[in-house]
């Protein structure tokens, strides 16, 4: 049992309650770790993606609560969805993904399970997992929790949501996110140093963070990208997303709709002036916006 567990402070919610006991805080998750599912996801940045996909296991269960998430079907169902694992079998999830060709194994929402995920890469570790281990989040993290990570994560993934207390309380549940993404970005951007890439440009340790345009927020929008070129610079990569996809917006009608092309635009040509790199999108791929079926493959 993960003493963690008994207390539960793992996300900036800090509930405090026993989850070992069934009890659940915000994020709705018991000590049991729940996937979703396990598959190669083709739809990351070109360098995390490679051309044989990602070893992405998706996590039940979340510590945000985003008005507009796209996998609203597992991250805030009341119930446990997808299939409850323990770290052993976490595991070898992982070896198996390695063995289908996954150019690394990529933890989508993991951060309510740390204790159990680190448990789990270890054993995989020992078992033989050579490829690199991308941590997927929401941003909404605490130092001590990345900590448990240190030196099992090659790859952070997270999203850098909102640079307003104000919009992070209004559609995430979390006015204090902007704060605590500021510090844990900081701790990863620690962990792994700068980008590093292999011969055949995947890339193998590093920071990427990911910032989700959303409708009517061009001016937070350009404050986040002005805080990562101010805090991290050419340490970190950033990938700019125009993706937004609205879905049942009614106590919302402000976000009802998609980015437009003069927003994005605006937004790249910040992007270029303060001289970050990483990666853009193009008005295609805006189809790409991808919610695989949550449907326990790989579990
Ligand atoms: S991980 Fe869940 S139970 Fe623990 S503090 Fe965060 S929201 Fe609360």
């Amino acid at each position: 049992m993960e003493t963690a567990y008994t207390h539960c402070t793992l996300c900036p919610r800090a509930c405090g309650v026993d989850r070992t006991a069934g009890a659940r805080g915000f994020c709705g998750a018991d000590d049991t770790m729940y996937v979703a599912r396990a598959a190669l996801h083709p739809w990351e940045e070109p360098p995390i993606s490679g051309t044989r996909g990602s070893g992405t296991v998706f996590f039940a269960h979340c510590t945000l609560g985003c008005v507009f998430c796209q996998n609203r079907s597992i991250s805030r169902r009341g119930a446990d969805s997808g299939k409850a694992v323990t770290p052993e079998r976490l595991a070898e999830i992982c070896m198996e993904l390695q063995a289908r060709g996954a150019h690394n194994i990529n933890l989508v929402t993991a951060s309510h399970y740390a204790p159990s995920v680190a448990r789990a890469l270890r054993l995989a570790r020992a078992e033989g997992l050579c490829i690199p281990v991308v941590y997927n989040t929401g941003g909404f993290e605490t130092v001590e929790t990345l900590r448990l990570l240190d030196g099992l994560v090659d790859v952070y993934l997270p999203d850098f949501k909102y640079y307003s207390s104000y919009y992070a309380g209004l559609y995430s549940a979390a006015p204090d996110y902007p704060d605590f993404a500021r510090e844990a970005i900081g701790e990863m951007v620690r962990q792994t140093g700068a980008p590093v890439f292999d011969a055949d440009g995947l890339l193998v340790r590093g920071t990427v963070i990911r910032h989700l345009m959303l409708p009517g927020l061009a001016g937070d929008t350009a404050q986040v990208l002005r805080c990562i070129a101010e805090q991290w610079g050419d340490r970190v990569l950033v990938s700019l997303m125009r993706q937004y996809t609205p879905f049942e917006m009614d106590a919302h009608p402000e976000l009802d709709r998609r980015i437009t092309d003069a927003e994005y635009a605006e937004a790249v040509e910040q992007f270029s002036t303060l001289g970050l790199s990483g990666f853009l999108q193009d008005g295609e791929s805006i189809s790409e916006s991808f919610i695989p079926a949550f449907d326990g493959e790989g579990v």
